[in-house]
């Protein structure tokens, strides 16, 4: 029979020669295939999992759950899970917000968040707010709206038109400078870009949205905290919402609860998801103020209802997911124990990689390390790409037993929390040599 499913992100042709890997079962950091391959699970099965896979803790509220409530409508009814999320998300996210929109999917919350900023400006009577700004290479998802805001050409060439018109400012790009700084010498200079295209365009511009502090499927490009302290204080000036996307950043990827945590803003908008279950259950929220609730907030006849929905929305076992994963955190110290394992990683790639001419940039934000390969590391030209060098690394290492995954010539590393030390050290020792050998096997 033909194989009759057609996977994301992916060209189905390839699978002619690397076929499909069936996983059959997972526990903690190892999936393990049909014939019996063990793989560590370096990506967190695409950047969600926080606590392993098969986590007693998380079955075990899942399985309580499913005997009490599993979905109810969202439209005119509410549960337990969902409340106690909502409240409980609210005592670790910043002040100022204070109401929670619930949804499936990252990208449904981007585009909620799109809408509800659109909409609140058109509520309180200032017109002509229809654009979004958004970074080169930033990544928001790819339904349609979110996709509006991709700053990665990549996902949306084949759809330009189709889409919304947005506006894309410069990306904070650290590793080749324009202004020929260093991370540890710079001044966010770049932020110039961004000053430039808000004061000009302040009228016609709703919000800005970012991912903060790390650019994931944009090519892991790490910026300062500096960059948000300061697009939070210029937006607040000319009355731009802020959006936070940390989708991927948020539960303690980059070191803090949250990434927004580092640089001490507040936003209008925080949209979160993946990690929000531990990986186990889409789930996606938004977060936002009184003030723009209260936008909303009126007699059903004045025409001011937000009324986009989703069928799951608010899913109660995805909620008492999402609440066991709160109690994990503060049960297990989790943000204290993930330095030390981080640090280490952090070692282990340094001391490996450090040598290889084809390393550009080993970068590193929280429990998130990338490498970025280019042909010359001093002129940081890139690789040939019909090479494929960071996709080779990519199968090389399966072969050892270690799930990674490239983005064009870079590889990332990021585990789920509940890796141990050898397990790290596998990781990376194999990164290694796949690395190696890919390089063996292509220049001489
Ligand atoms: C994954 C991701 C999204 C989209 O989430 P989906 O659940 O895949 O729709 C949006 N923004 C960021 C930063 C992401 O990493």
């Amino acid at each position: 029979m033909d194989y009759p499913i057609w996977h994301p992100c992916s060209q189905m042709k390839d699978h002619e020669v690397y076929p499909i890997i069936h996983i059959k079962k997972a526990k903690g950091v190892y999936l393990y295939d049909e014939k019996g391959n063990s793989y560590i699970d370096g990506i967190s099965s695409w950047w969600v999992n926080l606590f392993g896979h098969s986590n007693k803790r998380l079955n075990n509220a899942i399985k309580k759950q499913l005997e009490v409530l599993e979905q109810v409508i969202f439209a005119g009814f509410t549960h337990d899970r969902a409340l106690e999320l909502s409240q409980r998300l609210l005592k670790i996210v910043p002040k100022n917000l204070k109401k929670i929109f619930f949804a499936e999917i990252g990208s449904s919350a981007v585009e909620i968040s799109l809408k509800l900023s659109h909409h609140y400006f058109k509520n309180i009577g200032i017109k002509g707010k229809n654009k979004f700004v958004y970074l080169e290479n930033g990544y928001h998802g790819e339904t349609l709206g979110a996709l509006s805001v991709m700053g990665e050409p990549l996902y949306k060439n084949a759809y330009e038109d189709i889409l919304i018109k947005n506006i894309m400012v410069e990306f904070p790009n650290c590793y080749r400078c324009p202004f020929g700084k260093t991370r540890n010498n710079c001044d966010v200079e770049c932020f110039s870009f961004m000053e430039k295209t808000l004061s000009s365009k302040a009228d016609c511009v709703a919000g800005v949205i970012v991912e903060p502090l790390v650019q994931f499927a944009g090519g892991f490009k790490m910026y300062p905290s500096k960059y948000l302290s300061k697009l939070r204080e210029l937006t607040k000036k000319l009355n731009i919402h802020l959006i936070l996307d940390e989708i991927a950043t948020g539960f303690g990827r980059t070191g803090t609860m949250f990434a927004l945590e580092q640089a001490q803003i507040e936003p209008d908008f925080l949209c979160l998801s993946k990690g929000i279950t531990s990986g186990y259950l889409p789930l996606s929220v938004v977060l936002t103020t009184d003030e723009i609730y209260n936008a909303f907030y009126d007699d059903y006849s004045k025409g001011k209802n937000f009324l986009h929905s989703h069928s799951y929305d608010g899913n109660a076992l995805a909620c008492a997911c999402a609440c066991e994963t709160l109690n994990i955190f503060e049960d297990e110290n989790v943000l204290e124990n993930n330095k030390k394992k981080y640090t280490l990683m952090r070692q282990l790639i340094e001391n490996y990689f450090k040598d290889f001419d084809f390393v550009g940039e080993i970068r590193h934000t929280g429990f998130i390390s990338a490498i970025e390969f280019v042909k010359d590391k001093y002129t940081k030209m890139p690789i040939d790409s019909s090479i494929r060098f960071g996709f080779k690394i990519y199968r090389k290492a399966l072969e050892k037993g270690v799930l990674l995954r490239n983005l064009g010539d870079l590889i990332y590393f990021l585990p789920p929390y509940v890796i141990d030390n050898s397990q790290i050290e596998q990781l990376v020792e194999s990164a290694y040599f796949a690395t190696k050998e890919v390089i063996d096997e292509n220049f001489c």
